[in-house]
């Protein structure tokens, strides 16, 4: 049986990992996996979580099994944090899934059991994950243009004339902000222009909310998606709590369901509680209920948003600090873009032949298409960076 099975293309990020470990440079540089890092190069666990850590250890006295759905006070926290009050909790439906990515198949699952000949419109470019899983679910795929490469900006009218193709058994990702790869995000009024396509089509939208409070802040990471539950009938939400709880490895995640009314909820709570069982049975817990004591503890949550803040303010520093030294080396202000982009990653501009260079030559590796973890950056080797792109031609 296994002899018949052929080989997998390594997945090109983990591929950049491996390599990264195996070149023997002591200064190399790694901008390529997508993990916060603060200013001495680790990633830290955030203190909120020590603490609950803590709290759970000493006060947890089983780990017999949680429900099929995952923990109701995780799912009820994650729900309040996401939507507040754009929508009626009875008429969203939800279920705890092994990290965004777990939200995203199980969402991509879902959709595949409502209309199998559903079209997944994707963002050009995105998430690498996001055309595999919906290929890997056998849902059709269709490429949105989303990005002005030129400008270095969200090509807002090429997106919304795409999505005008999309149909009523069609659905359309969106990141929730932090967009991956391009740091490019929408503004309110573009949020509210995908609103009313989304709205004129019927087609549903699948936020990926993989960087809550990344962007500018929890409340106005979420405005944009607050807006669509405020104004559309249904919608998927798939979170995940590695990026703003540092939880990175305890996979925490959930995908919530916005319906037209609580019966369809029900319909869709079933649907998703059959899907995790099918998958894993039970979601993971531990992570799940650290963001539950966190969310829940007044202090607590204060000192994860004052932490979160810093780490938000931190990547702020670093694209600034990036796109200053990029002028003064350049004489040009060709690198203000860097600046403006929003979250942990920017597409530099960078041909697969610049990254080899950057790579090569100076030992500073990022995604072969250009994206850039900014949030790897440390300010002792942002110069070395800087001179590293302008010598490989940027
Ligand atoms: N969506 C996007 C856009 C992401 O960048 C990521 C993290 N790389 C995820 C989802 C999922 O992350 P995780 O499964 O680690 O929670």
């Amino acid at each position: 049986m296994l002899t018949r099975l052929s080989p997998q293309a390594p997945d090109k990020i983990i591929g950049l990992m491996q390599q990264f470990r195996a070149d023997p440079r002591a200064d190399k540089i790694d901008l390529g996996v997508g993990v916060y890092r603060d200013a001495a190069g680790g990633t830290p666990v955030m203190r909120a979580v020590k603490t609950a850590e803590q709290r759970i250890w000493q006060a947890q006295a089983t780990k017999g099994y949680v429900g099929i759905e995952g923990d109701p006070a995780f799912l009820d926290a994650v729900r309040t944090l996401v939507l507040d009050d754009a929508a009626p909790p009875d008429r969203v439906a939800a279920v705890a899934t092994p990290g965004g990515t777990g939200a995203v198949r199980i969402a991509l699952d879902l959709v595949r059991l409502a209309n199998p000949a559903a079209r997944v419109f994707i963002p050009d470019p995105s998430w690498p994950n996001h055309a595999a899983i919906a290929g890997f679910v056998g849902l059709e795929q269709v490429a949105y243009r989303y990005y002005d490469a030129a400008a270095h900006a969200l090509d807002a009218a090429g997106m919304l004339a795409d999505l005008e193709r999309a149909g009523p058994g069609d659905v359309v990702i969106l990141h929730g902000c932090c967009h991956n790869p391009t740091g490019a995000d929408l503004s309110p009024a573009d949020w509210a222009d995908v609103a009313a396509v989304l709205q004129k089509t019927g087609a549903l939208p699948l936020v990926d909310l993989a960087y809550l409070g990344f962007g500018a802040g929890v409340e106005a990471d979420a405005a944009g998606l607050r807006l669509l539950a405020r104004h559309l009938p249904e919608m998927l939400i798939a979170v995940s709590g590695s990026k703003n709880f540092g939880l990175y490895r305890e996979r925490v995640g959930a995908i919530l369901a916005l319906a037209g009314d609580a019966a369809t909820a029900t319909l869709a709570r079933g649907n998703l509680s059959n899907l995790n069982r099918q998958t894993y049975a039970f979601p993971p817990d531990h992570g799940a209920r650290v963001v539950t004591d966190i969310l829940a503890d007044p202090a607590l949550r204060a000192d994860w948003q004052t932490e979160l803040d810093a780490m938000r303010t931190r990547m702020e520093g670093l694209r600034g600090a990036l796109s200053d030294t990029l002028r003064e080396l350049s004489g040009s202000d060709r690198f203000g873009f860097i600046a403006a982009q929003k979250g942990m990653f920017s597409l530099i501009g960078a041909t697969p032949a610049q990254v080899a260079t950057m790579r090569d030559d100076h030992g500073v590796y990022v995604i072969g298409d250009g994206r850039m973890n900014v949030a790897g950056l440390t300010e002792a080797i942002l110069p070395r960076v800087a001179r590293a792109m302008l010598a490989a031609g940027l």
